[in-house]
């Protein structure tokens, strides 16, 4: 077994290890590099958490390579690196940039000693999330009973799975439970009980261990098996915020956010409060009402408009009606910007007065026209064959009224409504 550092020593950034082996191998279709080492600080991915990445420093040649992945295997810690490419003096440089080296991995001398470097700020931000999980997860469990039973932590997205539901109550109480615990700012405890002590613990697992246990234990809060890095002192957490608990599965799924996170979310939710309340010039505590009066003034002027939308229509059909000879009274109308509902209602006000095909063609969302047409004394299912077969269109509807989509130009579509139609076009 090579040592794993990070068991012991959260805060190990940098160290020195021999290389037990290095081999290119192939990675989601590229060569890259692979190392197995005598010790480690990269954090392989398991238990629901993405692996550490840092650098390799070979101390025998100038070569460096970015670890990118990291997996443990057999209880033995695999690194996934790519070389890193140096730069070359400036007479160099320029022929380089006309043409980008390929340097072969098989060609590289692979280091027999390195220095290792995880990127910390990746860590620690890993840290603060992971901590706040296991705070919320035994809270979760001492308050309402339930069990984690799921969980993913990212560089973006931290989620819980849980299996009961909460109310939005049950929700503010763990959040006020979780944030207590992070400015009481005690030191969290981690340590391997021998068997005997093992079983007077009562600490919370997801599955059957064997072999040496780790315990993380937040004193009064939570006491839980865990294979990763923790936080020393929970004040290092920082803010604990639960950003949703949406139902999944029979139970909820919790999303949360800590410590640096949670203040780049406040961040970005300000900025965003502050945008809407600059529009409205309202302060950013009066955005909400001030967005549902919006909302209700938009609804009102939707409603006025579809009035005079209505109105207009009604009027074009009246006049197309009104001017045609009696024996070409069937209005085809071209438009845009005008609802199902409205175009139904103003045909039906004019089709006793028509003698062909009455209908409109409009733009909307969908690509092309959308089309209502009605009559009385035709049948309107043969027009839609004909449309169909014609432009391929799609819709349904019956032999008084049809409606559809049709992805076609206004030109194309008047001509081919000649033989079907000796109306006017509005
Ligand atoms: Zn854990």
């Amino acid at each position: 077994m090579y040592e794993k550092l990070y068991d012991d020593n959260a805060y190990a950034v940098e160290f020195l290890s021999e290389v037990v082996s290095a081999y290119v191998t192939t990675w989601e279709d590229e060569e890259v590099f692979e190392f197995v080492l005598e010790k480690t600080t990269f954090f392989p991915e398991q238990g629901g958490q993405t692996s550490d990445t840092g650098m390799f420093y070979d101390t025998d040649t100038e070569n460096e390579f970015e670890v990118f992945h990291a997996y443990i295997k057999d209880d033995t810690v695999y690194h996934l690196a790519r070389l890193v490419k140096k730069p070359v003096e400036t007479k160099k440089r320029k022929k380089q940039e006309e043409e980008e080296e390929i340097i072969d991995p098989k060609s590289v001398k692979l280091p027999k000693r390195i220095i290792g470097r995880i990127n910390w700020d990746e860590r620690f931000d890993k840290m603060q999330q992971h901590s706040g999980e296991h705070l919320v997860s035994g809270t979760v469990h001492r308050l309402f009973g339930y069990d984690n039973v799921g969980f993913s932590l990212s560089s973006d997205n931290v989620t819980l799975d849980f299996n009961g539901k909460f109310t939005d109550e049950d929700i503010l109480e763990i959040e006020k439970t979780v944030n207590r615990a992070v400015f009481e700012n005690f030191k969290v405890k981690v340590y391997y009980p021998t068997p005997e002590e093992l079983r007077k613990i009562p600490y919370r697992s997801k599955k059957e261990l064997v072999g040496r246990i780790r315990i993380v234990e937040f004193p009064g809060y939570d006491i839980c098996a865990c294979c990763a890095p923790h936080v020393a002192m929970t004040g290092e957490i920082g803010l604990i915020k639960i950003v949703s608990a949406e139902h999944f599965k029979g139970g909820t799924r919790m999303s949360i956010k800590c410590g640096y996170r949670a203040l780049e979310d406040y961040r970005n939710l300000l900025d965003s409060a502050k945008g809407v309340s600059r529009l409205l010039s309202v302060t950013k505590e009066d955005v909400f009402p001030a967005v549902e009066k919006l909302n209700n003034d938009l609804r009102d002027a939707r409603f006025e408009l579809n009035g005079y939308k209505t109105k207009v229509l009604d009027a074009a059909f009246e006049s197309a009606v009104a001017s045609g000879d009696g024996d070409h009274n069937n209005p085809i109308m071209f438009t845009s910007g005008l609802d199902a509902a409205i175009i139904r209602k103003s045909i039906n006000n004019v089709i006793d007065r028509t003698n062909g095909y009455c209908g409109v063609f409009f733009t909307g969302d969908k690509e092309g026209y959308s089309y209502i047409i009605g009559s009385n004394v035709k049948d309107c299912t043969i027009l839609a064959s004909a449309l169909k077969e014609k432009f391929g269109s799609k819709g349904g509807g019956n032999k008084s009224m049809i409606q559809g989509n049709v992805v076609a130009t206004e030109d194309e579509i008047k001509e081919f409504l000649k033989d079907y139609s000796d109306g006017v076009f509005i």
